[in-house]
């Protein structure tokens, strides 16, 4: 099924408000297995919202108007559509009274009862949260069309609960997805090893970078959920088997919100262990990510931020001598941070960081980007030197990847997997 959506008001046009309605709605109709292959925005004029319409008409199985049906002048679509599709539009009368009733006790306009004309025959969209409901019907020449009121705490309940149960039945298919999370592997080194999956037309493979991960969402198309889900399961299989140890998870919350420090909450809870950071130059953005995770509080001992050189001594017993002679941004001193930390808080893994986050302090030998991370669990110690790509240079991009990469080394020294860097 074809859909395409036109969001109606000069608002939008001008950038004063973002269409996440439309977005919202693509996302949705998506899932039911429809197509939205066009999406417009015009402003509030009869004319060309006419114009719109009629082309969105003859080349779509469905489609959505959001915006313009408030009581005020500038609020036309409901009365354009009508005209375009052919339909009267008649006084809903349980719409009427839901107007009367929400404004019981206050002044109502003659205005407002316009909101409850609605196109003759459509099925009504409640709308649970304002005074213009929506509406769902047939065009003149076939075509299914939707009304949906603009702001989005109308219009979002009103697709989740209304439009997408009504348009179900019309739909042949729905769409599953599920998202693979990586970290430690570059967009290129990811579609080299699964360039093949990647034209794979159904289910599809599409990659996102963002921040220092990359995600990789499989979405597939069947007649049903269950066979689409377990079309995506084959393919997610064979999409993490190619990207091996730098896939961190694989689930079906299409999110690009980072969630490494979930997993890294998950695994450390599972298996009934702590863990404490020293941080330098990440300043507790380490602990700070850990402790937005619910249930951080079973996992996560303590944190130092050791800035300072004696901070590093006081707190974690680093050598005095190690300072000295290699400096704070050094591997020596990252190995002792760890050990340091893991030695006064009785953890069962110490995590050290230490780095140039910029935008001074660089010098050849030790450029703005190099970070030194640790990791030790008692019987071994590892670190990883970080130098940051010069796309990734500014100062919270440096503190961000070093807490993501430490955050990764965690998981994988708790999972026994290989602590090297992986290819980018
Ligand atoms: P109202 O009853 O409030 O007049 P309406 O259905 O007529 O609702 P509009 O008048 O077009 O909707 O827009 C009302 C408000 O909703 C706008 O000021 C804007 O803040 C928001 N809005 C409208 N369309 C969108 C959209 N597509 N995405 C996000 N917000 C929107």
């Amino acid at each position: 099924m074809k859909a395409e959506i036109i969001s109606v008001g000069t608002e939008l046009l001008l950038g004063h408000t973002i269409d996440t309605d439309a977005a919202y709605l693509s996302q949705e109709l998506a899932v039911i297995g429809f197509d939205v292959l066009h999406r417009c925005t015009v402003g509030d004029n009869r004319g060309r919202l006419a114009e719109s319409l009629r082309q969105a008409l003859g080349r779509s199985d469905l489609v959505v108007l959001i915006g313009g049906l408030g009581p005020t002048g500038d609020d036309l679509t409901k009365e354009t559509a009508a005209e375009v599709c052919g339909k009267h539009l008649v006084m809903d009368e349980e719409s009427r009274s839901r107007i009367e009733s929400y404004f019981r006790g206050r002044e109502c306009g003659e205005s407002q009862w316009k909101q409850a004309m609605l196109p003759e025959g459509c099925h009504v969209l409640r709308n649970d949260f304002g005074t213009a409901p929506g509406c769902l019907f047939r065009s003149g020449g076939g075509c299914l069309v939707a009304l949906l009121p603009g702001p989005p705490s109308e219009c979002e309940p009103m697709v989740r609960h209304m439009l997408i149960p009504a348009l179900r039945r019309y739909s042949d298919s729905v769409i599953a997805s599920l998202m693979i999370r990586t970290f430690g592997i570059g967009e290129g080194a990811a579609a080299e090893r699964t360039a093949d999956l990647m034209q794979s037309e159904n289910p599809t493979v599409a990659p996102y970078a963002k921040e220092s991960e990359m995600f990789l969402r499989v979405t597939a198309k069947a007649a049903n959920l269950q066979a689409a889900e377990s079309m995506c399961r084959a393919m997610a299989e064979q999409v993490a088997a190619r990207l091996g140890h730098c896939v961190y998870d694989v689930n079906t919350d299409g999110s690009s919100q980072s969630c490494l420090e979930q997993t890294v909450v998950r695994l450390l809870t599972e298996r009934g262990l702590t863990v404490s950071f020293a941080e330098s130059c990440t300043g507790g953005l380490l602990a700070k990510r850990l402790t937005d995770v619910p249930g951080a509080s079973s996992v996560l001992h303590m944190s130092f931020v050791t800035y300072a050189n004696e901070a590093k001594h006081q707190l974690l017993g680093v050598p005095w001598e190690l300072l000295e002679q290699y400096g704070a941004v050094s591997e020596p001193v990252a190995r002792a941070m760890a050990e340091g930390v893991r030695r006064v808080s009785g953890s069962s893994i110490g995590v050290g960081v230490t780095g140039i986050a910029g935008p001074d302090g660089g010098t050849p030998e030790k450029p703005v980007g190099l970070v030194y991370l640790a990791v030790c669990d008692g019987t071994h110690t590892w670190v990883r030197r970080m130098n940051a790509p010069a796309r990734f240079k500014s100062r919270a991009s440096i503190r961000f990847r070093a807490a993501s990469t430490a955050l990764d080394l965690v998981r994988r020294c708790v999972c026994g997997l290989p602590m090297e860097e992986e290819p980018v």
